[in-house]
């Protein structure tokens, strides 16, 4: 057993539990492994182990491994996290099964057209800044009303649900009931919040999916 399938393991483990805690089963939240900086080894045991679940933030580099794992292994499912910059948009759609990061009108309406273009649906996730950090990606809370109406009304874009990510000296549940909040007041179904540091908590507090790297796969070595 690798270290990577180990810590899978106790990472589900805990996911489990928190969702227990709450009263809700094991399959309305799900683990994306994200595998952004790590070594290919490691992804490979992670599917190896017969993990699906993955997240990546940068589409070149997402473009370097995936393709061929796609190919390899049924049922990868991979989802972008990171900030999209319109020139890479076809290469995400053509890449990536989910964007969770949709934050922008021009984003939006270059995604509807590559889509039609390729012929691909992606899934979309609007990301939140709901610290309203300067630096973040994220639309602003009070904007999101209006680029929802933009993607459902205008574009026809079927939006699945809202991400964060909580600035990093927040206290997080803040963040996750605002989110929530959010979705339910504009009858969005998902959630994508939670990392390393809070997915059990994320998990109690309705996310449907948490984005876990460090606590699956190791510190990132960024040298
Ligand atoms: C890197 C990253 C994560 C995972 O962070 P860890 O703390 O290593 O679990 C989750 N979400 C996003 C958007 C990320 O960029």
């Amino acid at each position: 057993m690798s270290q990577v399938d180990e810590n899978l393991a106790k990472v589900k483990q805990s996911l489990i539990k928190a969702l227990a805690s709450t009263k809700r089963s094991e399959n309305e939240c799900q683990l994306i492994a994200v595998s952004k900086v790590q070594p290919n080894e490691k992804l490979q045991d992670a599917l190896t182990a017969g993990h699906r679940v993955f997240g990546e933030n940068k589409v070149q580099e997402a473009q370097q491994k995936w393709p061929a794992y796609q190919q390899q292994f049924d049922g990868v499912e991979l989802h972008l996290i990171g900030s999209l910059q319109t020139n890479k948009a076809s290469d995400a759609v053509a890449l990536f099964d989910v964007i969770q990061t949709v934050d922008r009108p021009k984003l939006a309406r270059i995604l509807k057209k590559e889509m039609a273009a390729q012929g691909k649906n992606v899934r979309l996730y609007i990301q939140v800044n709901t610290g309203e950090e300067e630096q973040k990606g994220g639309v602003m809370p009070a904007d999101l009303p209006e680029l929802l109406t933009l993607c459902r009304e205008e574009l026809g874009l079927e939006i699945e649900g809202l991400m964060c990510i909580p600035p990093i000296d927040d206290e997080p549940a803040f963040h996750f009931a605002l989110l929530k909040k959010l979705a339910a007041r504009h009858g969005l179904a998902k959630l994508s919040m939670g990392m390393s540091s809070d997915y059990e908590l994320a998990a109690q507090m309705g996310a449907h999916y948490v984005r876990v790297g460090t606590a699956v796969f190791g510190e990132r070595d960024y040298s």
